[in-house]
């Protein structure tokens, strides 16, 4: 694991009530202590949930994330969509933005393109998900399909500072299937260098994430180009959750 800040992003997906923000408690609990200093939280809820987050939040190092937007940075006549402004408007910091679930809903690479934009107008910090389908896999097109998501969804973009790649393998998302370690220290090395021939960046941050728990972590963990974890089901456990930040902590 690395020795800088460790990411770990909670993606709600389309779980939770106003009554589960009291799950934070003991999260918010742990985050205090010394010991996990170097532990970045991110909670990302879903949109209805985003400013009663960021309420229960604000006066602790945990932050709050949207989990997609609206491709148009302006307002307009977008009947159930919500905007970066929206969004940065309940106190999030941070937004999920090419998730496979929000990609197998119609996003491409040229939507996440723009939705990358309209983020980075609002300053919001994006995580920015990749990653191959279990047919890609199989017919060894993982790099090609990670630098293609990687160049169109980056397209004209020059700053990466605020972008923080999420490789998350489609057929590892709530499978509890996840890659060997050798096999995800390739992928996050294939990313880094396509990262550095679009911009000779080298500062990237890369999380890992597709049914991370408390059983695999350890594990995980051990790979020190790994900057840290996004955890769909096993987050809204906040039992599990405090155990997968301990567990890659220790
Ligand atoms: C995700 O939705 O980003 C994810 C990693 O889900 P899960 O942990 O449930 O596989």
């Amino acid at each position: 694991m690395t020795n800088n800040n460790i990411y770990f992003i909670a993606n709600w997906k389309m779980y939770g009530n106003t009554k589960d923000i009291e799950k934070t408690k003991p999260i918010i609990r742990l985050s205090k202590s010394k010991k996990y200093k170097k532990v970045k939280i991110v909670y990302c809820p879903p949109y209805t949930l985003l400013k009663d987050f960021f309420i229960k939040i604000k006066k602790t190092r945990i932050s709050v994330g949207a989990q997609n937007c609206h491709q148009n940075f302006n307002f307009g006549p977008f009947t159930g969509s919500i905007n970066t402004k929206l969004i940065k408007s309940t106190g999030a910091k941070y937004i999920i933005i090419g998730h496979s679930e929000s990609r197998n809903d119609g996003d491409n690479d040229q939507d996440i393109n723009k939705k990358i934009n309209a983020a980075l107008k609002e300053n919001l910090k994006i995580i920015f998900c990749i990653g191959e389908k279990l047919k890609e896999k199989k017919k060894n097109k993982t790099f090609s399909v990670l630098k293609k998501q990687i160049k169109n969804g980056l397209k004209g973009i020059k700053k990466f500072d605020n972008i923080i790649i999420a490789y998350e393998p489609v057929w590892s998302i709530g499978t509890g299937l996840i890659p060997k370690n050798f096999e995800l220290k390739k992928n996050i090395n294939i990313i880094k260098k396509i990262i550095g021939s679009l911009n000779k960046y080298n500062k990237i941050k890369i999380i890992y994430g597709g049914s991370v728990n408390p059983e695999n972590i350890k594990e995980l963990s051990k790979i020190s180009e790994i900057d840290g974890f996004i955890i769909g089901g096993a987050s809204t456990n906040p039992k599990k959750f405090i155990d997968i930040i301990k567990k890659s902590i220790n």
